[in-house]
């Protein structure tokens, strides 16, 4: 057989990797082509990992061996319209892939991804800090690593105070999540845009009652204050609560994302790249979150190539606003899975010029030596999950 010609990059081999990372275990797709160059895309989804390195697997097979790493729309379109059964799973797989794909393609011209999708338009790119908060419990310790977090430069810092907090909570577990918001705030000043993630908790009554109480720390945004499936209520939340509400990490595709923008009630649109399916979906929802003149923040908890998938595309879209960053408060070998991990540089990441997502290569080795954790969870309705961060 003839090789293929260089601008081919058939693809050859797709291997799924499960790394354990402490609260999460992270899913990343080596690909691999026949003309020697490999890209590294990453699937994770909020604990189910091994149900996407099965998808990844069986996606391959069915869809990527053989195919040029070119044709990325239409190897993603063939896997979302047979696959009947779409939602997190099956698009995390897909986006694992697809991530990969614009790694191997930008290799091969020698581009990053960003100049593949239009270019920068950013020159650097402001982050937020999440996860900064697990080391105490009090007010006055969570004051204090707000304080900490915040000199590293960050233009936010994203908490929830909310600890076991469920629908309806009872006024002594408000009482302590206020005091440590109102800890934060006189932390940090009024200049760091303070965010907090509900992480669905509420009910839409509790949810408006605990927002009206909350205005005096002036939150840039309050997210997902109640669970977003239900695009109806979360709205009517939203209509009666004073600061931006944000919401869409949870949202698999962008036709669920038109469900939250037609509310007109969605003020900061938070796709998961991974989630929604990959780079090209997460470019395409960002315009739509755009024609309704609302900037987007993806939602980006996972491992290192995720990072870099957010990184590229922040870069070449122009209604981002800030991007979400574990990476200073995360496992130390999240920097050791590919040779150049994103990390943020005084509270900003520097857009990479290197080929592809700006990673290098994937490190298999590194990889294996972090096999799957089967406790690697962060439940959310216990007392203290964040002392897992
Ligand atoms: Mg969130």
């Amino acid at each position: 057989m003839a090789k293929a010609s260089l601008a081919d990059c058939r693809i050859t081999a797709v291997t799924a990797y499960v790394v354990g990372m402490r609260w999460r275990n992270c899913v990343f797709a080596h690909v691999e082509t026949d003309d020697g160059i490999t890209g590294v895309g990453e699937g994770s989804l909020e604990y189910q990992p091994q149900a996407v390195a099965a998808a990844i697997d069986q996606l391959a097979a069915r869809y990527a061996i053989g195919r040029s790493a070119f044709a990325i729309e239409k190897l993603w379109w063939d896997i979302l319209r047979n696959e009947f059964a779409r939602g997190p799973i099956i698009n995390s797989a897909a986006a694992a892939i697809e991530i990969a794909l614009w790694d191997i393609v930008g290799k091969a011209l020698g581009r990053p991804v960003h100049q593949l999708l239009g270019g920068r338009v950013h020159d650097r790119l402001p982050a937020y800090a999440n996860a900064w908060y697990g080391a105490g419990a009090a007010p006055q310790e969570i004051g204090e690593a707000a304080r900490a977090a915040a000199a590293k430069g960050y233009r936010g810092l994203k908490f929830d105070p909310f600890e076991a907090a469920g629908r309806d909570p009872e006024p002594a577990a408000l009482r302590r999540a206020f005091d440590v918001v109102a800890a934060v705030r006189d932390a940090v000043g009024p200049d760091v845009d303070l965010m907090i993630d509900a992480h669905g908790r509420f009910s839409p009554g509790s949810a408006i009652a605990i927002a009206r109480e909350l205005e005096p720390h002036r939150l840039f945004w309050l997210e997902e204050p109640v669970d977003p499936e239900n695009a109806a209520m979360l709205a009517a939340v939203g209509r009666s609560i004073p600061m931006r509400l944000a919401t869409g990490e949870r949202c698999a595709s962008r036709h669920l994302a038109a469900g939250l923008l037609e509310t007109h009630e969605v003020d900061v649109l938070q796709p998961d790249i991974i989630h929604v399916g990959g780079i090209l979906e997460a470019k395409k929802i960002a315009a739509m979150a755009d024609a309704a003149y609302t900037p987007v923040s993806f939602h980006n908890p996972f491992g290192p190539v995720a990072t870099a998938a957010a990184v590229q595309l922040d870069a070449c879209t122009t209604n981002f606003i800030m991007q979400e960053s574990f990476c200073e408060y995360d496992v130390a070998h999240r920097f050791d899975l590919v040779e150049h991990a994103p990390r943020p540089v005084g509270g900003h990441y520097d857009i990479p010029e290197r080929p592809g997502l700006g990673v290098g290569e994937f490190l298999p080795e590194a990889a294996r030596a972090h096999p799957f954790e089967p406790d690697a969870f962060l439940p959310l309705f216990t007392d203290r999950w964040s002392a897992r961060f």
